[in-house]
């Protein structure tokens, strides 16, 4: 388990094996939950970030894959976000799109509020631009913040590559297009959904737009 405090207002909490990177925004909101498998180790890295679990009242989830969205059940009060494609695996509970079974859990409905491109979210003083970024899954989505030039990428970009286009929605030629799109904009440091933290943004993204198969 590693946590690390990035900024003023984010903390990236990173649980280890495949759960994903959970970032702590402004004090209340995560992007992503990992697969809540982990439970222990989640309450510590929460603790070691300085936050309770009743302070985080929402959760927006990158994308519909297990190891990135299992973990919202630890969060019953905290109201979840999500793209438009992304909602109905949440709502449903659609253990086939999520993979849950590949990890060992499933899931439980759940209410979620749906966004689309271009859309706002807040936590606190933190403004986020969503931004649909299909390739990976449908429902895929970044998080822009233009103040800081943080972009919370999901499993869009990494370090080491891009995210996989074979499963359930996804799509080599889509992923292509939305790191185009990442192009446009001034990214400062990219926090990927696995693995460490990217600090040449813009210039990364443009590097692998060049290594891209579709
Ligand atoms: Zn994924």
């Amino acid at each position: 388990m590693k946590t690390l405090k990035i900024g003023d207002n984010i903390w990236m909490l990173s649980l280890g094996g495949v759960d994903s990177n959970i970032y702590v925004v402004d004090g209340c909101m995560l992007v992503d939950t990992g697969t809540g498998l982990r439970a222990k180790e989640l309450d510590s890295a929460l603790k070691e970030a300085g936050v309770s679990h009743d302070e985080i009242t929402s959760i927006v989830n990158t994308h519909g894959h297990f190891d990135h969205l299992g973990g919202n059940v630890l969060f019953e009060s905290a109201t979840v976000l999500a793209h438009d494609l992304c909602a109905d695996v949440i709502e449903n509970a659609d253990n086939m799109k999520s993979y849950a079974h590949w990890f060992g859990g499933s899931l439980k409905k759940r209410g979620c509020v749906r966004l689309k491109d271009k859309d706002i979210v807040r936590a606190n003083d933190t403004t986020l631009d969503v931004i649909h970024a299909p390739g990976h899954s449908d429902g895929s989505i970044c998080l822009f913040d233009k103040k800081s030039g943080v972009l919370f990428a999901g499993d869009v970009i990494f370090k080491n590559g891009y995210g996989r286009t074979d499963l359930s929605g996804g799509d080599g030629a889509k992923l292509r297009h939305t790191l185009r799109k990442l192009s446009q904009f001034e990214v400062n440091k990219i926090l990927p959904g696995h693995g460490e933290i990217i600090e040449d943004g813009s210039a990364h993204i443009r590097t692998t737009i060049d290594v891209i198969r579709a």
